[in-house]
């Protein structure tokens, strides 16, 4: 679909240039806009276009203009390039790995207007013709998207940088945007005045397409969001990059006010073509562009009719300049692939195409099937059952007896189950269910009906129409009837419940519930494909509701279609690990596996403290989720032999416990504890540190407040100096008394306080710090801390969340080894084994503070499921001797690790306690070999180890594995990080 009667920047030259003409180009462009350089003829019907390279390598586009074009459209094209000129944004989260340039916060790259000597957006120009306006442009480099194969990753990326595109130009206005061009879609009214000059198959086609126009879209188009768009995202006008990535859009010529879904409707008409399934291919667009641009459900509503009006508008424009032009091949040749698409979409419901597209980005694909299922699950359908002895739903746990099971050839198709199908076919899962009969029974209606369809040929079928309580139509299709049995049947007829609607032909009848027919009756399938699940159980749905019995199968997910779904129906602010992600399915020890059942090396998970499900904890949870599960509310051992024991593991005077559902909210609850017993508000941490999620800890972590996305340090917070002794101002070996002299930071901020007239309610440390790149502190680091800290009134906050129970080996804790005891402790991560389940322990004055009158109550925390398997982790923890398991191990891997580091320059330090390491890589002179940390990660996962990276500069190797990691397995990772490392230094 080639666009005509437009000046197509990139189109084949039509009329070649004279080499007057070319040096009479380069005197105005150097006279007028100082340019000087070579210039090239570019195509142009009715303008003068030319390619300026300079000798710097700069390169310009001059455009004369037709005598005659409106100064106001020029202008207005100017403007949309200044507007998409000063877009400043920031990139989007993870933009760095989508297709596509931009994301949505981004600045799409865009032409910059070069002004004229005088100031001016153009100038006059004398030409042949008379006088043209004269303006240059920047050239925007990359091959059109035409040139490439449009793969699905390339589609998506379009969509994404269509929507980036026209979402910078939402809030963008100009006297002259309200255009009446003939191309934009509104116009396709007028446009279908042409059909009669199609002939063939092609004219009742397009007619389609217009009468769906005017009878579904036209009343519809006022209520969409308006905005100047795009317009013309064609083959042309795209360009990519030299890996085929979508880079730019060109050619603003057609800018205007426009429902800002028909700039996507433009580039999915064109992005459809060559593809033997034209909707299915660009549904990618459509994912893409929403990804940027979330789109609305009306939109959605005439999206599919919006593409295809397009393709309508497109034939009939050509078919009009054909008869104006008849020589013109060219006409006939781009009418072809778009008769194509045509002819291809001809077939398509518009209504399943509507689904899938709701579908496709996340919508549930019927809106209306929620009504449908609330019409029985609500109770009001109160269907009767279908077949004699079936119990009706009500009394389905008294069923009466069935009569004797028939024998069957095969299973009965359960709703979304897989079929059987032979090796090599695509998977699909049933749609309906089999009703076990026996030849002959009768099967009856269940519910108020019309019948709508009844078909006797291969077999009998019925198709019963019925209605919610608020009027929203659903149907029943039942198949393999006795065809002779149905003919008592008639369309129109009216069916009370329970009346006979046939016998069963053979051993079964197969049911289907349809919240939508498609246009299909009793041709509606009933096995869909699996990658194709969400959308036809959303359009079919589940029998068993007329049948009142559940059981419905799961459809199985692969990994594109379970990362798709994330992209669509889960913020895409949670990120995935790794370029390739993993799809894990199980987990033993310390290995994971994934979906082909390859084993993984898990370094990265101290959550699976004493190993991935380790039986006696998955026994616990399952024994105490059989018994009872409530709340603190009554009196429960398990919560109190729970408390005791973490008690019994701490030092004095901690033994005060509270218990909650993660780290962040163990912090949040400290932070509480601490403003209560101080009166205070303020609060001190380290840089870099991370104390959780919750809007009161995000405050409290530079990690998050201080990079991507944070909004700066609260007022409240005083950040103090990390004592890194490998890459902070003091330095292990080059320094002295380096615990003290950090801990001198605490005593400034706290000066800084006091001097303010402020008193500190409390200093949060890790006490090994995490997310800072497994910094172990200095000696009587925090204790020096903590004297400072207490003396100003503060109370001192440990968060073991990351390295509690056991992890360093030389202690239970990690604060033990700095010689502290803090005021309040908080733990997390471990204590459940992935259970979600976190504690506070604190003093009994603190504890004291706290009760004010208000209630405590924390709905999951310490429930007694969660306490046994608590008691569970801890009881496993002593009996197999992890801690000192830890010791061992942590030594191991320190010593191989320090080996390691005399052979590989990138290794800069080697450090930790127990089972909990970094390895920080740094080039020359400290520099963090950031790069070089993710590309050994990646080298480590392709030898089948995980491991994370973190630190500030994201630059340190963690290892803090299931502390049940091997001798075997620690000399396995060993060789594995020998060999990445040598890969990646190779490189440097
Ligand atoms: N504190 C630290 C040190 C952490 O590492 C984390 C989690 N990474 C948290 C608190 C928050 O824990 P959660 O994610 O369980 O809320």
């Amino acid at each position: 679909m080639r666009r005509t009667g437009h000046d197509d920047e990139r189109r084949a030259a039509s009329s070649p240039s004279s080499a007057d003409e070319l040096e009479r180009a380069a005197t105005l462009a150097r006279d007028l806009f100082g340019l000087a350089g070579r210039l090239e003829p570019l195509p142009g019907e009715k303008d003068r276009n030319f390619r300026l390279s300079t000798a710097d390598g700069d390169r310009y586009v001059l455009k004369l203009h037709a005598p005659g074009t409106d100064p106001a459209e020029l202008d207005l094209q100017d403007a949309v390039l200044l507007h998409l000129a000063g877009r400043a944004g920031s990139p989007s989260p993870g933009s760095r790995r989508e297709p596509g340039a931009v994301g949505g916060g981004e600045r799409p790259p865009a032409p910059r207007v070069v002004p004229a000597l005088d100031g001016r957006r153009s100038a006059a120009a004398a030409w042949a013709d008379g006088t043209r306006t004269a303006r240059v442009l920047t050239w925007m480099a990359g091959r059109p998207w035409a040139e490439v194969e449009p793969t699905a990753r390339r589609l998506r990326g379009l969509g994404r940088h269509v929507a980036a595109v026209d979402h910078a130009l939402r809030d963008f206005t100009h006297p002259g945007m309200r255009r009446e061009l003939v191309w934009n879609l509104t116009g396709a009214p007028a446009v279908a005045d042409l059909a009669p000059l199609l002939d063939g198959e092609l004219r009742p086609l397009v007619t389609e397409v217009f009468d769906r126009y005017r009878d579904h879209v036209a009343p519809r188009v006022a209520a969409l969001p308006h905005q100047v768009i795009h317009n013309d995202a064609n083959e042309l006008n795209i360009l990519v990059d030299d890996g085929g990535e979508v880079a730019a859009l060109i050619d603003f010529g057609d800018v205007a006010w426009n429902p800002r879904v028909c700039g996507l409707a433009v580039a999915g008409a064109y992005a459809m073509q060559g593809h033997a399934d034209p909707l299915r291919a660009v549904l990618p667009v459509v994912s893409g562009y929403d990804e940027v641009s979330p789109l609305r459900p009306a939109e959605l509503e005439v999206l599919y009719d919006l593409m295809r009006t397009r393709l309508a508008m497109s034939v009939c424009l050509s078919a009009y300049q054909h008869a104006n032009d008849p020589a013109n091949d060219y006409l006939l040749v781009s009418r072809r692939g778009v008769t194509r698409v045509l002819r291809r979409l001809a077939g398509t419901s518009p209504g399943l195409a509507h689904f899938r597209l709701r579908d496709a980005v996340g919508f549930a694909p019927n809106p209306l099937a929620r009504a449908v299922r609330q019409h029985f699950e609500s109770g009001v359908a109160r269907p009767v059952p279908l077949l004699p002895g079936a119990a009706p739903p009500d009394e389905a746990v008294s069923a009466r007896p069935v009569p004797a099971a028939p024998v069957l050839d095969a299973p009965p198709a359960r709703y979304g189950e897989e079929t059987a199908q032979p090796p090599g076919r695509r998977p699909e899962i049933h749609l309906g269910c089999d009703l076990v009969t026996g030849e002959g029974v009768t099967v009856r209606c269940p519910l108020p009906s019309v019948v709508h369809t009844v078909k006797t040929h291969p077999s009998g079928s019925v198709v019963l129409e019925h209605r919610t309580d608020g009027g929203v139509p659903f149907w029943t299709l039942y198949r393999h009837l006795d065809a002779s049995s149905i003919t008592h049947l008639t369309p129109g007829g009216e069916l009370a419940p329970g009346d006979p609607l046939g016998t069963a032909g053979a051993t079964r009848a197969r049911l289907q519930l349809l919240t939508h027919l498609l246009g299909m009756g009793a041709d509606f399938p009933d096995t869909a494909p699996v990658d194709e699940a969400d959308l036809w159980r959303g359009i079919s749905t589940d029998p068993g509701l007329v049948l009142g019995r559940g059981g419905a199968a799961r459809p199985r997910r692969e990994a594109d279609g379970i990362a798709a779904r994330r992209r669509t129906n889960l913020s895409r602010a949670m990120s995935l690990s790794y370029r390739e992600p993993l799809h894990l399915v199980r987990g033993e020890g310390a290995y994971l596996f994934d979906a082909s059942g390859r084993p993984w090396l898990d370094l990265v998970n101290n959550v699976c403290h004493v190993g991935h499900c380790h039986p006696r904890v998955v026994a616990a949870g399952h024994r105490q989720a059989a018994r009872l599960n409530t709340n603190t509310r009554y009196l429960h051992e398990s919560v109190v032999e729970y408390a005791r024991r973490l008690v019994e593991l701490l030092p004095d005077p901690l033994r005060v416990c509270f218990f909650v559902n993660s780290g962040s909210e163990a912090n949040d609850l400290a932070l509480r504890l601490a403003a209560a017993h101080t009166g205070a508000a303020d609060v001190l941490v380290l840089d870099h540190a991370y104390h959780g999620h919750l809007s009161s800890q995000i405050a409290l972590s530079p990690y998050k407040f201080d990079r991507r996305g944070g909004r700066g340090r609260p007022d409240t917070t005083h950040v103090c100096e990390l004592p890194d002794p490998y890459r902070g101002r003091l330095r292990a070996g080059r320094d002295d008394d380096l615990g003290r002299r950090y801990a001198g930071s605490v005593a400034d901020r706290l000066a800084g306080l006091a001097a303010a007239g402020r008193r500190p309610a409390a200093f949060f440390a890790e006490s090994l710090q995490s997310c800072g790149g497994q910094i172990v502190y200095p000696d009587g680091y925090l204790r020096e801390a903590f004297e400072h800290v207490r003396r100003a009134g503060g109370v001192c906050v440990t968060d073991e969340v990351q390295v509690g129970l056991g992890r360093v080996g030389r202690s239970f804790w990690g604060f033990e080894p700095q010689g502290v005891v803090p005021d309040i402790v908080t733990l997390g991560k471990p204590l459940g084994n992935g259970h979600p389940l976190a504690a506070v322990v604190t003093t009994p004055e603190i504890a004291r503070s706290f009760e004010t009158g208000m209630e405590y109550f924390n709905t999951f925390g310490g429930n007694p499921v969660s306490a046994e398997i608590g008691l569970a982790v801890l009881d496993v923890v002593r009996d197999e001797g992890l801690q000192a398991h830890a010791r061992r191990r942590g030594e191991q891997l320190l010593r191989g690790l320090r080996r390691l580091s005399g052979r590989h320059p990138l290794i800069g330090d080697v450090r930790g306690e127990g089972l909990f390491l970094g390895v920080e890589l740094s080039l020359d002179g400290l520099l963090p070999a950031t790069a070089q940390a993710g590309a050994v990660k990646e080298a480590v996962k392709a030898r089948g180890v995980l491991l994370s990276t973190d630190g500030p500069a994201d630059n340190v190797l963690k290892i803090k594995p299931p502390l049940v990691l091997t001798g075997a397995d620690c000399e396995l990772f060993l060789d594995v990080l020998d060999d990445a490392l040598g890969e990646v230094e190779a490189t440097l």
